[in-house]
């Protein structure tokens, strides 16, 4: 089977969709926290497991030897996630599954985002599980889907300085993941996973003026001058700090991913950033 955690999260249902225009749906394995989400997958002939990366014994007998793993992190900051996701290369390893595969970030990321990241990417090339690395860079949708304050401000403010970003859209990062579970040969591979294109905030404030007709600025500023702003929206602390931190990681060019691998492995040009805009502002 192919087996996908964190199947009912953006970039699961991605992957499980473009699974389906590949494989049978009994041939596929959605891993869920809440078999409610995933009624409709069950409907279509998906698998489903309950699973939860915070009760070990959950993973137990979920996998089968043989099975290509698509391991997902997770998204609880503030719960050890490098445990919850040892729990699962553990389980991959009794089972003796084929593959495991992980959603990592770019390996020139410093950011202390990245920390988790690293940390399961040890786990893994060290158990012995055959592995695939698919460090994904940052998506459009950061940006896409948060532009409500940009578009009421008339500015985009960052402080990523004249840093570039290559992003893509999660679908196509989900292309590259079905392409390592359909295909043969990604054993024990890194792949660095990135746009083809690379973009600046200042280029995006431009696009999106372009694309309104209003005039949008970017506002660069400092990561303490940042940390204030977001602070006095109410956003978390936590978030904060990963926000500021991210931006300091553009201004270096750490999200920059030139390897070209994203559209060799999806077999397309990544989805273009201008593309990915004008598809959220039209609703
Ligand atoms: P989502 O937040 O939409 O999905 C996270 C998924 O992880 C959900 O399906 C969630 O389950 C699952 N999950 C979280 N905790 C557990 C747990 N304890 N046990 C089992 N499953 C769990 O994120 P995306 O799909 O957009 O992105 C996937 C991952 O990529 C994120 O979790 C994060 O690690 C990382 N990321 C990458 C970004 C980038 O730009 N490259 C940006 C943001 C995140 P449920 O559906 O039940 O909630």
């Amino acid at each position: 089977s192919i087996v996908v955690t964190g199947a009912t999260g953006h970039l699961g249902r991605h992957v499980v969709e473009q699974l389906l225009q590949k494989v049978p749906a009994d041939q596929v394995t959605a891993v869920v926290r809440t078999p409610e989400k995933a009624a409709d997958l069950a409907e279509r002939g998906v698998n489903i497991a309950v699973a939860d990366y915070n009760a070990p014994e959950t993973f137990d007998t979920l996998f089968a030897a043989g099975d290509k793993v698509l391991l997902i992190s997770g998204n609880e900051f503030d719960k050890g996630r490098v445990a919850q996701h040892k729990v699962v290369i553990e389980a991959a390893k009794a089972a003796d599954v084929a593959l495991l595969a992980y959603t990592s970030t770019p390996g020139s990321l410093k950011a202390a985002l990245a920390d988790d990241h690293r940390g399961t990417e040890e786990a893994l090339t060290g158990s012995g599980v055959p592995y695939v690395l698919l460090r994904n860079g940052w998506y459009h949708e950061n940006y896409t889907e948060n532009l409500a304050p940009v578009l009421e401000h008339n500015a985009v403010v960052a402080a990523a300085g004249e840093g570039r970003v290559s992003s893509a859209s999660r679908a196509d990062y989900a292309a590259a993941a079905v392409a390592v579970l359909t295909g043969e040969g990604h054993e024990n591979k890194t792949y660095e996973l990135g746009g083809d294109e690379a973009w600046s905030l200042a280029e995006y404030a431009a696009e999106l003026s372009r694309q309104t007709g209003k005039e949008i600025a970017y506002n660069s500023v400092s990561g303490e001058a940042l940390k204030g702003i977001l602070g006095g929206t109410g956003m978390p602390e936590h978030f904060v700090d990963v926000f500021v931190g991210v931006d300091a990681s553009i201004a270096q060019g750490e999200l920059v991913v030139s390897s070209g691998d994203l559209s060799r492995l999806a077999g397309r040009p990544t989805t273009p950033f201008a593309e990915a805009i004008a598809a959220a502002i039209k609703g």
